[in-house]
């Protein structure tokens, strides 16, 4: 996916000599962790979404919270922009460098400080790979909840980042509900601490899901959750999609919360039949996942609940898994969608907008019209018990103007989110890519609001600028062609 961005557009330019800057990192950093050059930078380019890619000056790849304390305060002195970067799975360009500045990666800071087993914390740096935590706390019988389908990879710093959300965050909440306390570097360089529970504004929830604008997340106190002693799922397949989105609401207007709930729809199920062989029926034109845990009793309860719910809403099949390689084998084609995707289109292009639940129907067929229009089909695999959709559109990038027509069907979907009463945004953030729908989301005073906020942590403007909040004259721009 290579076509032409213009990603500096929003940038400050500032002034900085690169062989100043190498040379001043150089005496903070071995020399083997600050990268400069294309060969050395190329990796670093972009991030998951890899339509957009920028050069940045310097990469450096600190190892030590000092180190990264240095960086930032050279960066400040040289006024030179910092762009944060975990594992780069994000995909929203929020980690895409800045070309007149450093990328900061943070992805060898990655020990776990220390398990509180007791108290149910773990105390993590922000490398740190998302699975690693339950990984490392499975011993106790604990696991960390927000679960992105990409936490093989990703990491916890980036997830902070992006308030990143999975397939567990119905029931037990996105990342800003899981993190417990923060250490952060300022933009100056100074050390912040920030506490769930603390009196006085709300610093912590402001910082989680801020995109790296607002400050350098160098530690992170996370809530360790009991694994629960009962887990049991069960897919269900409809005829239709209105009729798998209406149990969903059916689901949790009888008073269930699953611990996931997600929808496939026929695309989506086929490309994960083909790949994994999860056991999906193919014939469905849409399929639901859902998971229930907790205690034999409340889960027996709860099972009675949704299957009656999901036999009222017309499923022609609901089944059980047996055991558990049969759950894996569920939850394996569900994880394993997005690749999945590759065998049919050389590309896709991931959407993450959320919505009312009682809006996926309709919102469904929308997509599904507007799929005819540009002639590109669109595979819908998302959470539907939090209404955050994820269609995927396929395309080939090969093609002239098929990633610009991408684009504009994706700016479509995004529209129709903000009409029905939803966000640009369920999870993956808004970066670079959804810049111009910040328009369409908030009125010139909330945008004001984002810019003083930004202002006051950040006056000299150097984290991760040009991302999240457009400018006046950008909203301006994109606000008349919306009404053209
Ligand atoms: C196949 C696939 C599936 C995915 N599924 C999900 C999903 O289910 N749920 C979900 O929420 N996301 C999902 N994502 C998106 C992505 O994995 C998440 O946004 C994740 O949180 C990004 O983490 P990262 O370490 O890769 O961050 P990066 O991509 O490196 O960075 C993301 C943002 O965080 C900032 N940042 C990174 N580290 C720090 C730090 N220490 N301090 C301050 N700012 C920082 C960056 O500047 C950037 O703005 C998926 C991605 C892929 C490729």
């Amino acid at each position: 996916m290579k076509e032409a961005h213009d990603p500096h557009r929003d940038d400050p330019l500032p002034e900085v000599n690169p062989n100043q800057l190498v040379a001043e990192l150089r005496t903070l950093l071995p020399a083997e962790s600050v990268l400069a050059g294309r060969e050395q930078q190329k990796p670093f380019e972009c991030d998951g979404l890899s339509s957009y890619t920028v050069l940045p000056l310097v990469t450096v790849l600190p190892a030590t919270v000092r180190e990264v304390q240095g960086v930032i305060r050279l960066c400040r002195r040289l006024e030179v922009p910092v762009v944060c970067r975990g594992a780069g799975t994000g995909l929203s360009a929020g980690a895409l460098p800045c070309a007149h500045g450093v990328l900061l990666v943070l992805s060898k800071l990655d020990r776990i400080l220390d398990i509180d087993a007791d108290n149910l914390r773990a105390i993590v740096q922000p490398g740190v790979r998302n699975l690693a935590i339950s990984e490392a706390v499975e011993k106790f019988g604990l696991y960390y909840a927000p679960d992105p389908s990409s936490q093989i990879a990703c990491s916890i710093g980036g997830n902070v980042a992006e308030n990143a959300g999975g397939v567990h965050c119905l029931k037990y909440g996105l990342t800003v509900h899981n993190v417990l306390a923060l250490k952060i570097l300022t933009a100056e360089g100074e050390f912040l601490e920030l506490e769930a529970d603390s009196a006085g504004p709300d610093l912590l929830a402001l910082l989680i899901g801020s995109e790296g604008m607002l400050g350098v997340v160098v530690e992170i106190t996370v809530k360790l959750l009991v694994s629960p002693p009962q887990v049991e799922t069960l897919l269900a397949a409809f005829a239709t999609v209105r009729q798998a989105s209406q149990a969903v609401a059916g689901v949790i207007a009888a008073g269930v919360i699953p611990a996931a709930l997600e929808m496939m729809d026929k695309l989506a199920v086929t490309a994960a039949e083909d790949y994994v062989g999860a056991g999906y029926p193919r014939d469905a034109e849409a399929i639901l996942l859902l998971e229930l845990d907790g205690c034999a009793s409340e889960v027996a309860a709860q099972l009675q609940s949704c299957q009656q719910v999901l036999h009222a809403a017309g499923a022609t099949l609901v089944q059980q898994a047996q055991d558990s390689a049969q759950r894996e084998l569920f939850w394996k084609g569900r994880k394993n969608a997005f690749p999945a995707m590759g065998r049919l289109y050389p590309d896709y292009y991931c959407m993450d907008g959320t919505i009312p639940r009682a809006a996926i129907a309709e919102v469904l067929e929308y997509i599904s019209q507007r799929s005819q229009h540009y002639q590109m089909p669109v595979a819908n695999v998302f959470h539907a018990g939090d209404g955050n959709l994820h269609p995927l559109i396929l395309f080939d990038a090969n093609q002239a103007g098929a990633l610009a027509q991408a684009e504009l069907f994706g700016a479509d979907i995004l529209e129709k989110c903000i009409a029905v009463g939803g966000t640009i945004t369920g999870e993956h953030g808004v970066g670079r890519e959804k810049i111009n729908q910040m328009a369409s989301q908030f009125n010139d005073a909330e945008l004001e609001q984002f810019r003083r906020l930004k202002q006051a942590f950040d006056p000299a403007g150097l984290l991760n600028p040009g991302k999240v909040i457009p400018t006046l004259k950008r909203c301006q721009e994109y606000r008349a062609i919306r009404n053209e």
